[in-house]
């Protein structure tokens, strides 16, 4: 970095530098394996070990939702037909971005491009996992319309059942190499609906092509970290060589 470089311009010609490794990587796989052009994404990359889930951060994410679920119980079941949450509609509105009907597919293109990734978003998730009232008055409210009882005790006894007995070091309690270990109806509305720059680009780029297919690569603020073509039948990791 130049002496008169901002810390932002410095990223981005990282980013740059990180881009044009990535393209090139795919450019030695189509030549490889045939195929057509394709996007090629920059998504950040969880490089973080595993270790057993500490049992302070345990007992500090158990100690939390307790009153977030004592919060979420001083007010009646929540009318389920009401619309999401003003989080859940924020952080979709902040990342201008909205699932494409034009690519039913693209659940699975987002979780083969989430999995090259490893979760980086989750690694702010601590021990609180985003789980605000606002997402446990939901939760309550779709388990009581399916007919289930639910108290303060067997909801906390539920989210408990589903801590790891490892985790990604110092990330959310919930992080592990398989993904988030709480079933999807169980996260937080953030978790349901966040997604980062890189995705939203991705959408916009196979939206844009009419592709349903894309290199995506997974980078550190130094280095390439993994790369993958992502295509709706799953992902086909590309190794990295010559490139670090
Ligand atoms: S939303 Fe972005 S940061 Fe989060 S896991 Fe997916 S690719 Fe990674
Ligand atoms: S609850 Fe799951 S999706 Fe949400 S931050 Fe934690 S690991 Fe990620």
């Amino acid at each position: 970095m130049s002496p008169r470089e901002s810390p932002i311009a410095a990223q981005r010609a990282r980013n740059a530098r990180l881009l044009a490794q990535a393209e090139q990587l795919a450019l030695a796989d189509r030549a490889e394996h045939g195929g057509e052009e394709l996007p090629v994404i920059l998504l950040p990359a969880n490089s973080r070990n595993t270790v057993e889930l500490p049992e302070a951060s345990r007992d500090a994410f158990l100690d939390r939702l307790r009153g977030t679920i004592a919060e979420a119980f001083s007010e009646a079941v929540r009318d389920n037909s009401a619309p999401m949450s003003a989080e859940a509609d924020a952080a979709r509105q902040d990342a201008g971005w909205a699932l494409p009907a034009s690519i039913p597919a693209m659940p699975d293109i987002i979780g083969a491009s989430c999995g090259t990734c490893r979760g980086e978003c989750c690694t702010a998730g601590g021990t609180h996992g985003f789980l605000h009232a606002d997402s446990i008055m939901r939760v309550r409210a779709q388990l009581t319309d399916d007919g289930e009882t639910v108290t303060a005790e067997s909801l906390e006894a539920r989210y408990a059942s589903y801590l790891p007995a490892r985790h990604y070091r110092g990330s959310c309690v919930f992080h592990t190499t398989a993904g988030c270990h709480l079933p999807r109806a169980l996260r937080s509305n953030l978790c349901n609906r966040y997604v980062c720059g890189g995705l939203a680009q991705l959408t916009r780029a196979l939206v844009s092509t009419g592709q349903t297919s894309a290199y995506v690569a997974a980078a550190d603020s130094v280095h390439l970290r993994r790369l993958a073509l992502v295509t709706v039948a799953g992902s086909r990791a590309i190794p990295l060589r010559d490139v670090n």
